[in-house]
């Protein structure tokens, strides 16, 4: 039975701009005492920028940015997003990739005039034999994510790219360690470029480096800790991950295989959503009582 309460806080909730699938989520989500909240684009903006472009000896700056432009033509990552709009504003000219291949957690690979070309993180990178040969620290100490281009197994160059967290992160972050819960920011970003991120939002416990694939894996471990987890996330990367969750919210401004999975749909991508939908949970479950 959908008890008429229910009803009635789904839609309070919709005039928050939380948009509830399951009426469950919504008597769920007051007995919540862990928050899993994605990096890009859920605790940022996901609208990150080109801030640093490091070449290879031999290398130019408009060759790598060219070549990586032309490589994430494909892609609908923010970081692809990131890179297309600094080639555009310089406008350079993109060459036609063929046999592109997007990989989930690691970045992109494709052939450009014969040549067999990947942009993505260091982890796949050596793992694909590349051997790198250029310091990022300066990328990450600052809390950009470093980016690879190599052509065959040579590293061609470093592509920085940072995002800022969105202005209400920090409060919204605040709110829910306040009202007791425990928040953990996911992500597949190094564990240094992650570490700057969380600081600035605020968050202290951080899981980095998680394959996308792992995302769900890593809720459900804590689901067996004996918690109650929220995750909330944009992408297709998190979608697993949305759905394992006892609630999952998905960014309304993100991907649609994101909102086909979470129960909750937070429209303005504010953070504040969760805890708002925790405090109309609550009400909504006295009424019921
Ligand atoms: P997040 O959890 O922050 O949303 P992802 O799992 O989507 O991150 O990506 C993890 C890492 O994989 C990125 O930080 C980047 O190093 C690499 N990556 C993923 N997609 C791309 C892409 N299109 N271009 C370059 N690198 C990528
Ligand atoms: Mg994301």
């Amino acid at each position: 039975a959908t008890p008429m309460s229910v009803m009635v806080g789904v839609g309070k909730a919709a005039e928050h701009g939380i948009l509830i699938r399951q009426g469950e989520a919504l008597q769920t989500s007051s007995t919540l005492d862990t928050i899993v909240l994605d990096k890009t684009g859920t605790i940022t903006e996901g609208k990150p920028a080109v801030t640093d472009i490091v070449c290879a000896d031999g290398q130019q700056e408009t060759s790598v940015l060219q070549l990586a432009a032309s490589l994430e033509r494909g892609s609908e990552h923010p970081l692809a997003m990131a890179i297309l709009n600094e080639a555009a504003q310089r406008q350079l000219s993109l060459e036609s990739a063929s046999q592109f291949q997007a990989l989930n957690g690691k970045g992109v690979t494709a052939t450009l005039a014969g040549k067999a070309y990947r942009l993505g993180n260091r982890r796949w990178l050596e793992s694909e034999g590349v051997s790198i040969t250029l310091d990022s620290q300066p990328l990450t100490d600052k809390g950009a994510t470093p980016l690879f281009l190599s052509e065959g197994n040579t590293l061609l160059g470093i592509i920085g790219v940072a995002d800022r967290i969105k202005d209400d992160s920090r409060a919204a972050i605040a709110r829910l360690k306040d009202a007791g819960l425990t928040v953990i920011m996911i992500t597949g970003d190094i564990e240094a470029s992650a570490r700057a991120i969380a600081k600035q939002a605020g968050v202290d416990e951080v899981m980095a480096e998680v394959l996308p694939e792992d995302k769900a894996k890593k809720v459900l471990a804590l689901q067996q800790e004996g918690r109650t987890v929220a995750m909330v996330g944009d992408g297709i990367n998190d979608a697993p991950a949305l759905a394992q969750a006892d609630v999952g919210f998905a960014i309304g401004t993100g991907t649609d295989v994101a909102i086909e999975s979470a129960a909750i749909t937070l429209m303005g991508g504010s953070l504040h959503g969760v805890a708002d939908a925790m405090a109309i949970s609550t009400a909504t479950v006295r009424n019921i009582k």
